[in-house]
């Protein structure tokens, strides 16, 4: 891919970048690294072409398959709230799909582990880790409601397609003192919650409501 095409312009441009990044702040996103890495990362690469000059709202849009690339401020919102209480190294994201969360989370912890049920999104996402020289990710395509278990454990997991229930395999591949973020519920009403591990179970957050696609059993 050209650096111009990474670049952007118009609608795509660094500055119209900022602008979104403006709004975040005014949505009441706080962590500057999180706002750096989402400046960082050109959101209008990981939609199709024909979308580009949408890519700077702040909006969720269409990715292919039924599925969504998430929108901007849930994508701060999650990873400021996994990040809260200290730096990871490790992370599981559950869903690549676009690969925009992956790329964000790519920028601010060690090692990024991700995984895709659906492989054309996953090649494409791939394609895209490797045109931003993006090293430090590892995606796989399986079912992610097993998680990663040869890779365990994490000090963070993020799932971005929301299961009705909090899945007890997930919890379990985290480190003590790890936190997930996930959207629980079912299609009409899921709220974002952050689960803490604990040496004997786990303790809950309820953070805001939201709407996600649904966590998926099986592999397309
Ligand atoms: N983080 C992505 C979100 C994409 S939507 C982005 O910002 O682009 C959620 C993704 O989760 C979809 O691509 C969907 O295929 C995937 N998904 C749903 N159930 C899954 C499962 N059990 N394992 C892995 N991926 C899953």
């Amino acid at each position: 891919m050209t650096s111009l095409r990474i670049q952007g312009i118009g609608m795509t441009s660094q500055r119209t970048r900022d602008r979104l990044i403006a709004r975040l702040k005014e949505e009441g996103i706080k962590s500057i690294a999180v706002l750096n890495a989402m400046r960082a990362t050109p959101r209008h690469l990981f939609v199709d072409e024909a979308l580009a000059s949408r890519a700077y709202e702040d909006t969720a849009l269409p990715i292919g398959h039924g599925q969504t690339i998430s929108q901007p401020y849930i994508v701060a919102r999650m990873t400021e709230a996994l990040l809260e209480g200290g730096l990871l190294q490790r992370v599981l994201e559950v869903g690549t799909g676009s690969g925009y969360q992956t790329a964000v989370l790519a920028r601010l912890v060690s090692e990024v582990f991700s995984v895709e049920r659906i492989k054309a999104l996953l090649l494409q996402a791939q394609g895209r880790f490797r045109d931003l020289g993006l090293r430090n990710i590892r995606a796989k395509y399986s079912d992610g409601t097993m998680g990663m278990p040869e890779s365990a454990p994490f000090d963070g997991i993020m799932v971005t397609a929301a299961p009705e229930g909090i899945p007890l395999a997930l919890v379990r591949q985290l480190a003590v003192g790890g936190r997930m973020v996930l959207p629980v519920g079912d299609r009409d009403m899921q709220v974002l919650v952050r689960v803490t591990r604990t040496e004997d179970g786990y303790e809950k957050e309820m953070l805001e409501r939201v709407v996600f696609v649904p966590l998926l059993g099986g592999v397309v």
